[in-house]
């Protein structure tokens, strides 16, 4: 998730369809069935080294790490009529460890403080060993996308991490569109065939091996033949039926997931002998406008914004893990929460103005106005901002405890956008090891199946930190391409 593309400000998952049209034109990408030299797709040219099933971060980034290692009969496919998936609406950054933007800025961290804190995050319940892989190869990533010419130098705090470590964007803008923006122009530059509306429907298993994979175009159904298959499908939360079928609690949730988040890839990889980890372990996002099913970026509580309900009261230190927070904000009358905020966090936050023109942020020239624009006690929201100021300004302790991100509100305008829990991510999916591939039961490698992306489970365990999706896709979605070249080059 190159310079911002000039995506409509209102673009919402419910607008994605038609709205990333505009995305891959920009984008330039090849167009569904044909090959980067514009023939007409025949038997041959069905073959391939390499099919990638998902143009998210993690297909896109295993598909040009795999190229850059010398394989060059590559294909992503996309089901939707553009590239970039869920990853293009990351709101936040991208975790990363003993980076040279963090050393640049003098902010001391460890690759073992960050695998210590995501651990932690997760309950003690990820996997220690694809999590360390994931910290220890951060800094990494974040210099190859810098060579991708994607810099992400603007640092700040997400829920769960005592130190800055969630890299944005040189303007502070959410990762999300400069990072496909930046992908898909790597993508375009290597000449990389993408077919999007292609629905990978099937992998065909030849022996124990996966062969290729079975797809529909335009309601045409074809094989593709395949050396190795990454899947790399994203998550499941525009699949409600699947989304209650692990977890019948969520019922009825708003989901910040794209259309096509449908979770196929979990059920072409268990039908070819993967296991599913953890699949129950789907995260809900505390800061959705439920409207728009917008996600409100987790930065802007990083930069200071506090959440309140509606009787003007704080009820949780806003920094604590997403879990907590929606369970928290679940426990309000209502069922909600306001996100209140000064102008400072609205101007630090390029997201803000893209949520206000499209509607979502209530103003106030002050306070008291903006209380009662949301129809809460103004006297009660003083109250709450009074004391959550002595914070800074005397050295106060926080009511709710919190420590991380306390920033005084300066007078002036004040903003609010109401928010409550949304499905946001599937922690759960393939089981793999760090050569990224899919393991049976028995934890073998299914021969010729890699994963990569939130279609793989068990690295986050229960609760992911804000900024490790993004982490995770590309460390693994670079690796899982690298991996697959070496073994092709055997
Ligand atoms: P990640 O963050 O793991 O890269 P994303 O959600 O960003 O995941 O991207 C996954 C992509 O895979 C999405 O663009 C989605 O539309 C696509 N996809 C999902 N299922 C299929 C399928 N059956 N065939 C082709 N593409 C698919």
């Amino acid at each position: 998730m190159g310079e911002e593309l000039k995506v409509p400000a209102n673009l919402t998952r419910r607008t994605f369809v038609t709205g990333m049209g505009a995305i891959t034109v920009m984008g330039g990408l090849s167009l569904a069935g044909c090959s980067p030299s514009g023939k007409k797709a025949s038997d041959k040219a069905d073959e391939y080294d390499i099919v990638i099933i998902g143009s998210g971060g993690a297909g896109m980034s295993a598909a040009i790490a795999a190229f850059d290692k010398g394989v060059s009969k590559i294909v992503v496919l996309e089901k939707m009529p553009s590239t970039g998936g869920n990853t293009n609406f990351s709101s936040s950054g991208m975790n990363a460890s003993e980076t040279k933007f963090q050393k640049e800025q003098g902010i001391d961290d460890s690759n073992a403080l960050f695998a210590e804190e995501t651990l932690t995050g997760g309950h003690d319940t990820g996997d220690v060993e694809l999590v360390t892989f994931m910290c220890d190869n951060s800094a990494g990533a974040i210099d190859w996308l810098d060579g991708l010419g994607i810099t992400l130098n603007n640092i700040t705090m997400t829920g769960g991490m005592s130190v800055k470590r969630c890299h944005r964007p040189t303007d502070g803008s959410a990762v999300g569109k400069t990072l496909v923006a930046g992908l898909v122009e790597a993508v375009k530059d290597r000449k990389i065939e993408v077919r999007t509306n292609c629905d990978a429907k099937e992998l065909v298993v030849e022996g124990s091996t996966v062969t290729g994979v079975k797809v529909e175009e335009k309601s045409k159904q074809s094989t593709l033949s395949a050396k190795a298959v990454i899947m790399a499908t994203g998550g499941l939360g525009a699949n409600q039926d699947m989304v209650t079928k692990y977890r019948p609690d969520l019922k009825g949730y708003v989901t910040t997931n794209q259309s096509g988040a449908t979770g196929d890839g979990y059920t072409m990889a268990e039908a070819a002998g993967a296991e599913l980890v953890q699949m129950d372990q789907i995260q809900i996002h505390p800061t959705v406008e439920q409207e728009s099913s917008q996600l409100i970026a987790e930065g802007i509580r990083g930069g200071g914004a506090i959440l309140v309900n509606k009787e003007g009261k704080r009820f949780i230190d806003e920094m604590k893990t997403r879990d907590k927070v929606s369970a928290a904000e679940l426990e309000q009358p209502g069922g909600f929460a306001w996100e209140v905020f000064d102008q400072t966090v609205y101007d630090s936050n390029k997201a803000v103005a893209g949520y206000d023109k499209a509607g979502l942020v209530k103003k106030g020239d002050d306070l008291a106005s903006l209380a009662n624009t949301i129809e809460v006690d103004p006297a009660a929201l003083k109250a709450t901002v009074e004391a959550y100021n002595a914070v800074t300004t005397s050295g106060a302790a926080d009511e709710m405890g919190r420590t991380q991100g306390c920033i005084a509100f300066a007078d002036g305008a004040m903003y609010a956008i109401k928010v409550a829990p949304g499905i946001h991510h599937e922690m759960g999916g393939i089981k793999i090891n760090t050569k990224n591939e899919a393991l049976s039961a028995d934890d073998k490698p299914i021969a010729g199946l890699y994963a990569a992306g939130e279609v793989t489970g068990g690295i986050h365990g229960n609760n992911r930190i804000g900024g490790n999706a993004v982490c995770d896709i590309i460390v693994f979605g670079k690796n899982v391409g690298e991996v697959v070249a070496a073994t092709l080059s055997k």
